[in-house]
């Protein structure tokens, strides 16, 4: 697989604040990437990067083999941010022709990408009319004329409703079957989670990790949590258990060392419970372990 950006070694300061330490990682092409980190670990310093907007300090940085500062590079590049303003006065039709046009996308994907994103029937209203979920989707559509090979999306479903959250995921998931990259910045784990291909997590500016999920979890080795109904009163002991928890309904919850888990779900079975759950280590677990382990959180969670 060809890599779409790679990051080697690189450093930022701004002024005499140094903000990236070292960090090196790569994105490969049609895979999607979390990018996630505390308040002020770098990641739109990261992304600033990446969409050309500033120069490293040191190290090696390409996107879709060459310069980020590149125009050629950066009319590849799609880039939705966290906040998107647009011209209240016109209608979002007039908005993404507007953009087409700065773009040089054809005016052909205008249309069609108003329907992608559901806004079609709106396409004649006002912008100032739109709701906030309605100029996030409208964002996308700008972001997505010309069809990038990397998509940048920074907190996307701020403002989407459950149904166009879930509806953003999918077009995600398109995207990257038809060969898109995309790297996504959201503080809404639960939410990505099974979408990402792969999660790089920094913490002070540096990269505490990055891989897929199941890297991730290996690599931590935190418990994984055995939820079981109907078990009470059964005695039940194995040097892997870490904690038994009693939960309501029946159920109770085991901790257990992780490579001890299907022997210990084996186990459990024979005691013929109502019913059994196993949860691995969700990626908000696996966040707070290695933002954690970095040192990066105080007690109420603030960054010191
Ligand atoms: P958030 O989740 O709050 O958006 P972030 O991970 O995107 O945070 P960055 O915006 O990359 O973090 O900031 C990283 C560090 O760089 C912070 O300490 C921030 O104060 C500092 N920083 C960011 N932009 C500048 C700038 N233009 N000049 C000086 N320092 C900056």
């Amino acid at each position: 697989m060809s890599a779409v950006i790679e990051l080697n070694q690189v450093r930022q300061h701004y002024g005499k604040l140094q903000v990236l330490h070292d960090v090196s990682w790569s994105l490969n092409a049609g895979e999607i990437m979390g990018l996630f980190g505390h308040n002020g670990a770098g990641k739109t310093t990261t992304v600033r990067l990446i969409l050309g907007l500033i120069r490293h300090s040191s190290g090696e940085l390409k996107v879709l083999g060459g310069q980020a500062h590149d125009a050629k590079i950066r009319q590849q590049i799609g880039f939705l941010p966290e906040n998107v303003m647009f011209y209240p006065q016109l209608t979002g039709l007039e908005t993404l022709r507007h953009f087409a046009r700065l773009k040089g996308a054809p005016m052909s994907q205008v249309g069609e990408l108003l329907e992608q994103v559901g806004l079609s029937a709106a396409a004649g209203q006002r912008v100032k009319a739109y709701s906030k979920g309605m100029r996030q989707r409208l964002g996308l559509a700008q972001a997505l004329l010309g069809r990038p090979k990397l998509l940048i999306m920074d907190e996307p479903t701020v403002g989407l409703d459950p149904i166009a959250t879930q509806a953003l995921y999918r077009l995600m998931g398109q995207l990257r079957n038809e060969g898109t990259s995309i790297i996504i910045c959201s503080h809404v784990l639960p939410g990505v989670e099974s979408y990402i291909d792969k999660a790089v997590v920094m913490a002070r500016g540096h990269l505490e990790v990055a891989g897929n999920l199941y890297e991730l979890r290996e690599h931590a080795g935190l418990p994984v949590r055995i939820r079981v109904k109907g078990l009470a009163g059964t005695e039940f002991a194995h040097p892997a258990i870490q904690s038994r928890t009693a939960l309501h309904d029946g159920w109770e919850e085991f901790a257990v060392e992780p490579d001890a888990r299907l022997e210990l779900v084996e186990q459990l079975l024979q005691c013929r419970p109502k019913d059994l759950e196993v949860r691995p280590p969700s990626l908000e677990d696996l966040y707070c372990y290695y933002t954690e382990k970095a040192g990066a959180l105080g007690v109420a969670g603030v960054q010191q």
